[in-house]
């Protein structure tokens, strides 16, 4: 494309993971958790989760949301409360469990579910609420101190952490030490991006033990099926990759988080941010998957989106339309999605890839600015 396409996914190239596929053509082991994603895995909660907790892989994120609902849900009770700012997979992985997503607004400044909402709506609901499933929007280090007691007072939470791998706060890595699930994507599209893939950490090493077992046909160690599972497990060959770019990590992180400063600089310079250009209010150091900004109150982000696109750049409007906007989303229950509403009709996502340079940034940011 001629032009700046919105993102260019650029997985690690094999020269650094020819070693690992020799590894596995030694070994004669292609998958069932084999020595490559042991490997990965170990080096995730020692490097990643200094010591702490436990991670399971998983071939997707939204199969490592669907066996932590399934794995930690109330039984007999009906609901997944959720934003309906997020994407699809979220309330997808909720279906998939036999649960009913039931939609909570958001706050205006950081994107995330309303606590307040959210706790007004399990006070009414009650013995209802199977589970809870917020998500850190846009990568963002949310705190998880409401959902920490949420989860010890018996209502299990899963976070979709899907763009929060590499995201670390004031206590290191997102999720650190939380006993709830937590659902990271390795999707080519994020920041970890090493094809299809994903991860479960949690910080009660026995539920992931759980998912592990589910993960895998829900064997028992005799190979017996002891409960409701599927095969949700990655191959060598995606640990391999997986495994090279936790080394190259770092610098993919860096990269992306130079661009969003670059972007805030430029936005800054051309007095965006007077004009009602908004950014969202996150936490955290993190690995940047786009650049997300609410454009003014009298704009519309589809017309500058289409604008954007006249020109040759290519943007999105993430996560418009929100899920209770989706056909199939449409008729479960939800309390005022005011927030949400409004988010959904300024939201835009501008270009974000490792090798953007910064007349790319300026040629995206005047452009916005050339439409007022
Ligand atoms: C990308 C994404 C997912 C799905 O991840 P997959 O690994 O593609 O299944 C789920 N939730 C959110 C919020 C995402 O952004």
């Amino acid at each position: 494309m001629a032009g700046i396409p919105f993102l260019r996914p650029k997985v690690i190239s094999h020269v650094h993971y020819l070693d690992f596929l020799s590894q596995m053509e030694d070994s004669r082991l292609y998958s069932n958790y084999g020595p490559l994603n042991s490997l990965f895995e170990d080096r995730v909660v020692n490097e990643v989760f200094e010591h702490t907790g436990a991670v399971v892989t998983v071939n997707n994120a939204t199969s490592g949301l669907m066996l932590a609902i399934s794995q930690c849900k109330r039984p007999q009770a009906r609901y997944a409360l959720m934003p309906s700012f997020t994407f699809a997979a979220t309330p997808l992985a909720a279906l998939w469990c036999g649960l009913e997503p039931y939609f909570v607004d958001i706050s205006q400044d950081d994107w995330c579910m309303n606590e307040n909402l959210l706790d007004e709506l399990i006070e009414s609901l009650g013995e209802q609420v199977a589970v809870v499933v917020p998500y850190a929007t846009f990568g963002t280090y949310m705190d998880l101190t409401y959902y920490q007691k949420l989860h010890d007072a018996g209502i299990p939470v899963v976070v979709d952490a899907a763009a929060s791998f590499g995201t670390i706060g004031e206590n290191g890595h997102f999720g650190k030490g939380f006993t709830g699930n937590i659902v990271f994507s390795f999707h080519a599209t994020k920041a970890f991006g090493i094809g299809e893939g994903g991860l479960v950490y949690s910080g009660n090493q026995q539920s992931i033990q759980h998912i592990r077992q589910a993960g895998n046909f829900g064997f028992s160690n005799s190979r017996e099926s002891i409960f409701q599972g599927m095969n949700s497990k990655i191959s060598e060959f995606t640990a391999a990759v997986a495994l090279a770019t936790l080394d190259e990590y770092p610098q993919k992180k860096a990269a992306r988080q130079q661009i969003y400063g670059l972007y805030l600089q430029h936005f800054t310079r051309l007095k965006m941010f007077e004009e009602g250009w908004v950014v969202q209010e996150s936490e955290g150091s993190i690995p940047h998957q786009f650049f997300s900004v609410l454009c003014p109150e009298d704009e519309l982000n589809i017309n500058i989106a289409e604008w954007l696109a006249s020109h040759q750049i290519e943007s999105r409007t993430y996560f418009s339309p929100a899920c209770h906007q989706h056909r199939l989303f449409s008729c479960y229950s939800s309390k005022t999605l005011q927030v949400t509403e409004r988010i959904c009709e300024r939201i835009l996502s501008l270009p974000l890839w490792e090798e953007m340079k910064e007349d790319d940034v300026e040629m995206i940011t005047e452009r916005l600015r050339a439409k007022r």
